[in-house]
């Protein structure tokens, strides 16, 4: 059966270019970039290449990136390199809709006596700035705050708020990890410190992430031991994995603009085709400032995982904004936050599209889609028959 892939913000196909220019790295250039001998040694220029694809893509200097082993690394030694640098700060500042690879390192740091302030969002998932605002002070070590949300795809004015910290002496974090690659950046123009991004969700291996550090940013090392990474990162380099992202980030920049924008066509089609042929549904998140490539549908009345095992039975490959916790079905922490009603909540799917997705892919789901979601309206007890 043909797979119908729209889980990219869950992962992502490694790029046939990455692919090709990762498969030396395993087998034939395999020495350790540290090593003293010229069969090691080479490889260290692949790196110092690979460092600057990042860099070109994000706007920054090759030697403000930090290869780590995923976005949680990244997210995890922003956090806690963040804290160890300023010991006399206790405040924290995110939001109620980051990633668990923010979220709950925080809520642990609430533990060991951190105040951690989590900003709310409105109905669309859109930033309470004033609160944010108005919580930065003396006391704050950090602002963490994702440039845009994984489920529903509501762009942050991270922009906004790292001028407000720059201005207060205050470190801003920003997680990056799904919009590297899926819309432009440039830090050489923002005042953000510090930036997380991951491989596989822009096309290159699973298994590598990067850190950017501004240039001066005080931060201590999560992971210690060699002196990898300028010793801002222990532990002998993943080449392949860095090799990949490199490339992977180099496709990005060169097509981000066609491609971005054949992909939010091919999303918008999908997303008014479902709106027309399913009667109750709506979208969630910020319509006017989202990922190009992100959907999050509320279909009320039914379940987000009996939709799922359905659309799987053709081949498609979405996600749920729910996950079955112990018997009991926990819609997501960020449709929570934004106050979706229990019952829309519930039946939130996400369909999330990259450049590999085709025309030909979305009318097979124009047309499969409705098919599911009305048999199981027919099935579902709460809908008058
Ligand atoms: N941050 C965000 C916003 C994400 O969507 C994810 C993964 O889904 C992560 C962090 C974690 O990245 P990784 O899987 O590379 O650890």
């Amino acid at each position: 059966m043909k797979i119908v892939y729209f889980d990219n913000n869950a992962t992502t196909k490694v790029a046939l270019e990455v692919a090709e220019e990762i498969k030396p790295f395993f087998c034939e250039l395999y020495g350790n970039p540290s090593s003293m001998h010229t069969f090691g040694g080479q490889i260290g220029s692949r790196i110092r290449n690979a460092r600057e694809q990042v860099a070109a893509l994000i706007g920054c200097e090759p030697s403000e990136i930090v290869f780590t082993s995923c976005g949680t690394e990244s997210d995890n030694t922003a956090i806690n390199g963040t804290l160890a640098a300023l010991p006399n700060r206790r405040k924290i500042i995110t939001s109620r809709v980051e990633h668990p690879a923010v979220l709950t390192v925080c809520r642990e740091l609430e533990n060991h006596g951190y105040n951690i302030i989590e900003v709310g969002v409105d109905s669309l998932g859109r930033l309470d700035m004033d609160q944010l605002e108005e919580q930065i002070d003396d006391d704050t070590a950090l602002v963490t705050i994702m440039s845009a949300n994984n489920e529903t795809g509501t762009i942050f004015p991270v922009g906004q708020i790292a001028k407000w910290t720059a201005e207060r002496g205050v470190i801003f974090h920003t997680d990056a990890v799904q919009t590297v690659g899926k819309i432009p950046i440039n830090l050489s123009k923002s005042n953000i410190d510090l930036l997380s991004i991951s491989g596989h969700k822009l096309h290159a291996p699973k298994g590598v992430g990067v850190l950017y550090v501004r240039k001066g940013t005080r931060l201590s090392p999560f992971m210690r031991g060699g002196h990898q990474e300028a010793g801002r990162r222990a532990g002998t380099e993943n080449v392949p994995g860095i090799i990949g992202i490199g490339k992977a980030c180099e496709l990005a920049a060169a097509n981000i603009h066609e491609e971005n924008s054949r992909v939010k066509k091919l999303r918008d089609k999908l997303e008014s085709a479902i709106l027309k042929s399913c009667p109750d549904c709506r979208v969630n998140g910020d319509i006017e400032n989202r990922l190009p490539n992100t959907s999050n549908i509320s279909f009320e009345f039914i379940e987000g995982e009996a939709i799922l095992l359905r659309l799987d039975k053709y081949g498609i490959c979405a996600s749920s904004g729910s996950a079955c916790t112990s018997g009991s079905l926990e819609p997501s922490h960020v449709l929570r936050a934004m106050g979706v009603p229990f019952t829309a909540a519930h039946g939130s799917i996400r369909f999330s599209l990259s450049r590999y997705n085709t025309e030909e892919e979305i009318d097979y789901a124009i047309e499969k889609i409705p098919l599911v979601i009305n048999r199981l309206r027919e099935l579902s007890p709460f809908v008058a028959k």
